[in-house]
């Protein structure tokens, strides 16, 4: 079975031999330079002054980031199930917060987010996914960031980068926190989540600890030293440290590259087969689809083809399909994938099959035909 859902990811065969190693104790030497060495990537990767690995997943992040940072009142978007979840966040610690809403295919538009925050002066964190994965879509994020901070830029900016960090090069030039998980484009099992810091997010954090399992004064202290406040968790750092070697050898702007040329082989070729492309502004994670009949083709796929997509959530759980393209994928598994969805409309009497998907596909992933 193919697994193409955006998250989890497949762990590839050499990311899976890396972590089979006998466990080592985390308060060692041993573990410390291994912890190093994939900090010193990680802030390489994400561009950030200093990033910290949390043993949870990358919701942990999410709450250690607005628990962290925000003192007042948080402004948060809400254009999916994640985008959701950092009002929930808010709402579970007593921390007042405005929520902007907005149809699942739809990003958020800078004025707004600069609206809200010109009536209310106790905002002082904005909290958005960079890609909201419950549509696949795009908030154009820097463009938000670097507004706000225009207008007052002691505002935090939280970025949830969990299903694009690692998948393309992110400018964090006005981004103070930047979330991301292991199970997406690291491509690792779920259990780690990572999260970049500002050195305003730093001085913030540092000014005021707060809480105690995500208390990233306490973790800054400590990762600073190459360990963690708590146990870390070793097996998948030392997974971690074989990805990023992975990505270093293939060279990071060819494997963004090659990220961005399947995403939009993918939904030219989805496109081909007269399907909708759900979001206005699609993000390169995934490929997302809006189909009435998204939870039959989905079987198919699944049982025929022996291909696992994602559908939606919530009220576009059975209208939403959701195909992945983060990771080190090989192109000939998606052209695989995309030619199970045609298969699987044939089967439907939706289209009949002439291997549309695949010729896009095949031509502009693998022959540079636009
Ligand atoms: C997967 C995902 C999360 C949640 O991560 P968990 O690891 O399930 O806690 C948060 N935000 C986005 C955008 C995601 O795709």
């Amino acid at each position: 079975m193919l697994l193409f859902t955006p998250g989890p990811t497949p762990t590839p065969e050499a990311i899976r031999v890396a972590m089979s190693v006998p466990t080592i104790h985390h308060r060692t030497p041993e573990f410390e330079e291994i912890f190093k060495v994939v900090k010193e990537k990680l802030i390489k990767l994400m561009d950030m002054p200093e990033v910290l690995m949390l043993s949870s997943s990358g919701t942990g992040a999410m709450e250690a980031a607005v628990t962290n940072l925000c003192k007042s009142h948080a402004l948060t978007i809400n254009a999916g199930k994640f985008g959701e979840r950092f009002g929930k966040i808010c709402k579970a610690f007593d921390i007042p917060y405005t929520e902007l809403k907005y149809n699942w295919d739809t990003p958020a538009p800078v004025e707004d987010i600069l609206n809200v925050i010109k009536n209310n002066p106790k905002i002082d964190t904005l909290c958005i996914q960079i890609c909201e994965s419950a549509g696949g879509l795009r908030h154009s994020v820097e463009d938000i960031a670097k507004a706000v901070k225009n207008l007052n830029k002691d505002i935090m900016i939280i970025a949830d980068g969990i299903t694009a960090v690692g998948v393309e090069k992110i400018d964090t030039t006005h981004i103070d926190a930047l979330i991301t998980g292991s199970q997406k484009a690291f491509m690792l099992p779920p259990g780690l989540a990572m999260i970049g810091l500002s050195q305003d997010a730093i001085l913030k954090i540092e000014s005021a600890p707060k809480g105690f399992y995500f208390n990233l004064a306490s973790e800054l202290k400590n990762q600073r030293k190459n360990t963690t406040a708590y146990t870390a968790a070793t097996t998948l750092i030392i997974g971690l440290k074989a990805v990023l070697e992975s990505i270093d050898d293939i060279g990071l702007d060819k494997f963004y590259a090659d990220t961005k040329v399947r995403a939009q082989a993918s939904n030219a070729a989805l496109e081909a087969l007269g399907l909708k492309i759900y979001p206005k502004t699609p993000a390169l994670a995934m490929s997302t689809v809006y189909h009435e009949r998204a939870k039959e083709i989905r079987a198919v796929a699944k049982k025929k083809y022996a291909v696992n997509i994602a559908g939606g959530q919530d009220d576009l759980k059975d209208k939403l399909f959701r195909i992945n393209n983060m990771g080190l994928i090989p192109s000939y598994e998606t052209a695989w994938a995309l030619n199970a969805v045609e298969l699987a409309l044939d089967e439907l009497d939706i289209r009949s099959y002439d291997g549309t998907a695949n010729r896009v596909f095949v031509l502009r992933a693998f022959k540079g035909v636009q």
